[in-house]
C-alpha cells in the first residue's frame, strides 16, 4: 500500500465522516484514519446497564483538570466518532448566533461568514443525514431554502399533552429535528424500530443517522476511499517554513507509520484536535503548528447544560421522548430578563438502571418512590445555555504531554433562570409541582468537564490571523495545507446541539477542497434562501 494521498483526513465523526462522503466521488486518493475501530453490533448497544452504568462505549483516555488531577472524559473512540452515541438531534443555529449577541456574561462574536453562507449546506446536510422535522413551528427558526426531507417524528400521547400544555402557556413548542431513519407511515419497512435506547446509546439495527452509517460506510465503498481503523494521529511534520504539513505520523494498531497528503485535514474532536496541533510543534511553530497567535486550545465550549428530569403525575409511557423542544427563550428571555436563555428539548425516556449510583428515590419529593416508579413518572429535558468563549477556557498539553483542560463556566444566571423557567410551569404541565431533578445519568458523570459531549472552538475560523487559527475555509493561516473541520471552527456555539453545523460545514469545506484539487466531482446543485 502506498503511503501517499491527495487527501488525509484524521477523526471520522461529523465533520472528517463526512468530509470523506463529499469529497469520495472525485477519485482522488483519500485516506480516513480514525483511532477507533467499528462499534460492534452487539446486544449489549441497547442495554441501559452497560451503556449508561458500565460506560461500555466510553473510550479510555485521561485527560487532565489544570490541577492536573486525572479524569475519564465522555468521549467515544469509533467509527462515526461520538455520532454513535449521540441522540441525533439535529439542529441549525439560528440566523442570530452567526452575529454578535449580547448575553448576561458578554458579547458572543460573530462568524466570519453568514447565516446565508451556511444555509444551503445546512439543506444539503439534512439531506444526506435525513432529517424528520416540520417547518414553520419554532419562532428562532432561521429562514430555510427547502422543506424538512422527511416528516417530523410525531410525539405519543404524553409528549403530545405536554406540547399542547406548553402551547396553553402562551409558548410555541415545535418537533424537534430528528436524524433517525424511521418510516412512520410504513413501519413493516422502516429500518428504526422506534425503541427507548436512542439517545446515548449505539443503534443496534443502523437505524440512526450517524457518521459511520451515512458518511463513512458509502464513502469506503468507493476504491480511492482507504479507512485505517486502529490507527491514532501523533503529531503532524511540516516543511522548513513551516508552510506545508509533509506528513502524518500514526500508530496504526501500535506500530508507527508515517503517511503523505497533500491536503491534511485534522477532525479529532475539539479537544483531541487541539492536542494533535499542540504536539505537532516544530522549529517554524514552536507554540503548537498554527499557533502563532496563541490560540489553538484556547475558547474551548461545551454548552453550559442541564439534563433534569420531572415527576409527570400521570405515569410516562413514552418510547421514543426526544420529540418536542422550545426556543421560546432562545434569543429573548424573560419580562425581567432581556438577555437570551437557551433551549429546552427533550432527552431519552429515563430507565430505572440509568439511575444506579444516584438516589432519586431517597430525594425529599419522593422518599417512598421505588426507581422504577420514579423512571415511570418521568419526563425528561435537557436545557442548554450558550456558554461563551473564553480564552482562559483552553486544551493545553502539561509539560509531560497530557491533555489538560481548564474550564469555567459562564452564564451560570441565565442557566439558572432557565431551569426555573421550567420549573415555574410544572403544575401547568401535569407534573409534580416544584419537583425538577438533576439527571446525571445522562451525563454519565457529575464533573461538567467529564461530559464533554458538545466540545467546540479549541481553533476558532476568522478573518483576522491573530485572534484565529483557521481562515473562513476552515484552512490555518499559517499552514497551506491544513485544515480542520470538526467542531473546533466554531467561534461561538449557540445553545443548540452541534452536530448538523459540523456536518453542514464539512460539506462547504468539501466543496473548497473539490475546487482546489480542480476535479469536476459531481456537487449537489447550490440552493438559495427563499
Ligand atoms: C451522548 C451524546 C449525545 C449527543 N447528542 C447530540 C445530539 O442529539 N445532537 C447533536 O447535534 N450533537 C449531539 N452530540 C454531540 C455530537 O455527537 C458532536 O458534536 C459531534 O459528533 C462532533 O463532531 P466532531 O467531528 O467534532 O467529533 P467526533 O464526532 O467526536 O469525531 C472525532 C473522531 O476523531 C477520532 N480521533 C480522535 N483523535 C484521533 C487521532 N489522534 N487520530 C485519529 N482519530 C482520532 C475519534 O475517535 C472520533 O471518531 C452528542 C454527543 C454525545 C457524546
Ligand atoms: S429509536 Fe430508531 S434509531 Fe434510535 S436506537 Fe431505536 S431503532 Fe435505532
Amino acid at each position: 500500500m502506498s503511503n501517499a494521498y491527495d487527501v488525509i483526513v484524521i477523526g471520522s465523526g461529523a465533520g472528517g465522516g463526512t468530509l470523506v462522503h463529499r469529497l469520495a466521488p472525485s477519485g482522488k486518493r483519500i485516506l480516513l484514519l480514525e483511532r477507533g475501530s467499528w462499534l460492534r453490533r452487539e446486544p449489549q448497544n441497547w442495554r441501559a446497564e452497560d451503556v449508561f452504568v458500565d460506560g461500555r462505549y466510553i473510550s479510555p483516555d485521561t485527560w487532565h483538570y489544570d490541577d492536573l488531577t486525572p479524569f475519564q472524559p465522555q468521549v467515544h473512540y469509533f467509527v462515526g466518532g461520538a455520532t454513535k452515541l449521540y441522540g441525533a438531534a439535529l439542529y441549525r443555529l439560528r440566523e442570530e448566533d452567526f452575529g454578535e449577541l449580547e448575553h448576561h456574561d458578554g458579547t458572543s462574536p460573530a462568524w466570519p461568514i453568514s447565516y446565508s453562507d451556511m444555509e444551503p449546506y445546512y439543506t444539503q446536510a439534512e439531506r444526506l443525514y435525513q432529517v424528520h422535522g416540520a417547518r414553520g413551528e419554532d419562532p428562532t427558526e432561521p429562514p430555510c431554502s427547502a422543506p424538512y426531507p422527511f416528516p417530523a417524528v410525531s410525539h405519543e400521547p404524553r409528549i403530545q399533552q405536554l406540547s399542547d400544555d406548553l402551547a396553553a402557556e402562551g409558548l410555541h413548542p415545535f418537533h424537534a429535528p430528528c436524524g433517525i431513519l424511521l418510516d412512520e407511515g410504513n413501519m413493516p419497512f422502516s429500518t428504526c424500530v422506534r425503541c427507548d435506547n436512542c439517545d446515548g446509546f449505539p443503534c443496534l439495527v443502523h437505524a440512526k443517522s450517524d457518521a459511520e452509517v451515512i458518511a463513512v460506510r458509502p464513502a469506503i465503498k468507493h476504491p480511492n476511499v482507504t479507512l485505517l481503523t486502529g490507527a491514532q494521529a501523533l503529531r503532524l511534520e511540516c516543511n522548513d517554513a513551516g508552510t506545508a504539513v509533509t506528513g502524518v505520523v500514526a500508530s496504526v494498531n501500535g506500530i508507527e507509520e508515517t503517511f503523505r497528503g497533500d491536503i491534511v485535514v485534522v477532525s479529532c474532536g475539539a479537544a483531541n484536535s487541539a492536542r494533535l496541533l499542540l504536539s505537532s510543534a516544530c522549529d517554524a511553530h514552536p507554540n503548537g503548528l498554527a499557533n502563532g497567535s496563541d490560540q489553538v486550545g484556547r475558547n474551548y465550549m461545551f454548552h453550559n447544560s442541564q439534563a433534569v428530569l420531572a415527576l409527570s403525575k400521570e405515569e410516562n409511557p413514552t418510547v421514543f421522548q426526544k420529540t418536542l423542544g422550545v426556543n421560546d427563550f432562545y434569543l429573548s428571555g424573560t419580562d425581567d430578563f432581556a438577555f437570551p436563555l437557551g433551549n429546552i428539548q427533550m432527552v431519552g425516556k429515563s430507565q430505572a438502571p440509568m439511575f444506579r449510583g444516584e438516589k432519586p428515590g431517597e430525594t425529599r419529593f419522593a422518599p417512598t418512590w421505588s426507581l422504577e416508579q420514579v423512571a415511570r413518572h418521568a419526563v425528561d429535558f435537557w436545557l442548554s445555555t450558550e456558554d461563551l468563549p473564553r480564552p482562559d477556557n483552553r486544551v493545553w498539553l502539561a509539560r509531560d504531554g497530557k491533555l489538560t483542560i481548564g474550564y469555567t463556566a459562564s452564564n451560570e444566571e441565565p442557566k439558572k433562570r432557565l431551569y426555573h423557567q421550567l420549573k415555574s410551569m410544572l403544575a401547568d404541565l401535569g407534573m409534580h409541582h416544584d419537583h425538577l431533578l438533576p439527571h446525571h445519568a445522562y451525563l454519565k458523570n457529575e464533573i461538567p468537564v467529564a461530559g464533554c459531549a458538545h466540545q467546540a472552538g479549541t481553533c476558532r475560523f476568522g478573518t483576522d490571523p491573530s485572534t484565529s487559527v483557521l481562515d473562513p475555509d476552515c484552512r490555518a493561516h499559517e499552514v497551506d495545507n491544513l485544515y480542520v473541520v470538526d467542531t473546533s471552527f466554531f467561534p461561538s456555539i449557540g445553545a443548540v446541539n452541534p452536530a448538523l453545523t459540523a456536518m453542514a460545514n464539512a460539506l462547504r469545506v468539501g466543496d473548497h477542497l473539490l475546487d482546489r484539487l480542480d476535479t469536476a466531482a459531481p456537487r449537489p446543485e447550490p440552493v438559495q434562501v427563499a
